[in-house]
């Protein structure tokens, strides 16, 4: 049996809530999905991961030109990524040479980079609606992310 899960992750990889933060989050997730979903988690994962989306992966291609990614040149680039604890994203990409990160390719579905997760399983929609990322990305004091995966 397959399950989807809504990821909700910061625009910058490593950042992490301090502990009032990351309580206040931890409520409003629970408020605003407990009720629709079967589970809902947020914490520090300890270091950067990739967030995948699972089965609803399409493609990656380059914020510079748009042109695809190849698989092979973008799996390189994550092993090498990998090995750095994903500290180091930066990257060069091949067709028109721009400077960039991995967590700035442009991925379909989207996809990211982060330590700081907030997980919501099989929530009766794909994605959080605008008034709950307002709410959420308030209490963050940042702009956050929506991952959907399926696995
Ligand atoms: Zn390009």
């Amino acid at each position: 049996m397959s399950s989807n899960y809504l990821r909700i992750i910061p625009d910058i990889p490593d950042w992490v809530p301090d502990e009032s933060t990351a309580e206040q989050l931890a409520l409003i997730a629970g408020e605003l999905f407990a009720k629709r979903s079967s589970e809902v988690t947020a914490g520090d994962r300890g270091e950067v991961g990739f967030v995948d989306q699972g089965a609803w992966f399409e493609s990656v291609s380059c914020p510079g030109c748009g042109a695809p990614i190849d698989d092979s040149w973008w799996q390189d680039r994550m092993d090498a990524a990998a090995e750095t604890g994903f500290t180091d994203l930066s990257v060069r990409t091949e067709c028109c040479g721009v400077a960039t990160t991995l967590n700035d390719l442009v991925y379909r579905l989207p996809a990211g980079f982060a330590r700081y997760v907030i997980e919501v399983r099989e929530l009766d929609k794909t994605y959080a609606d605008e008034e709950e990322m307002a709410t959420l990305q308030r209490a963050a004091g940042r702009p956050l992310r929506q991952i959907a995966a399926r696995y």
